[in-house]
């Protein structure tokens, strides 16, 4: 077995959508990026690479790659598993926690699990997603950014 932690952040800024576990969340921020600036997946998808031994999501999908330009960070995520396939690992679980101070995410997670589970090829059982506020404190705090952390394990 082997185990990878994963970070992101992300600015929040008006004209963006937000897009959490490839899920559309009404809001009026959005998190700003290259990419949906999807700040949930990128945390997993740093997880899952460094389980496996690999670098971090900008090495293999930089910001100055158009390919990447807008793109739903789920493929990015589908991209991830297929290079921990050529070495033959799966994934057993993976646990998420979002911090950010609105909206409450805590309706669109079935969906996000869903999301997850499909492209990774495992059960929503298979997924923790948890969610909690800064508590006023620091850039979250003051709603000007969103975090994520992720643990995968792989097998
Ligand atoms: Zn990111």
């Amino acid at each position: 077995m082997r185990i990878g932690l994963g970070y992101d952040v992300h600015k929040l800024v008006k004209g963006r959508k937000l897009i959490l576990g490839g899920v559309t969340i009404p809001h009026k921020k959005g998190l700003l990026g290259h990419s949906d600036a999807d700040v949930l997946l990128h945390a997993l998808c740093d997880s899952i690479l460094g389980a496996a031994g690999l670098r971090d999501i900008g090495y293999y999908f930089s910001n100055k790659d158009s390919r990447w330009k807008n793109i739903s960070s789920l493929v990015l995520l589908a991209e991830c598993m297929k290079l921990i396939k050529k070495q033959k690992l799966k994934v057993g679980n993976v646990d998420i926690t979002v911090i950010l101070e609105e909206p409450k995410i805590s309706p669109y997670i079935d969906q996000m699990k869903k999301n997850i589970a499909k492209t990774l090829s495992i059960r929503p059982s298979q997924i923790s997603i948890k969610s909690t506020t800064a508590e006023g404190l620091g850039f979250i705090g003051k709603k000007q950014g969103c975090s994520a952390y992720a643990i995968s394990l792989l097998k």
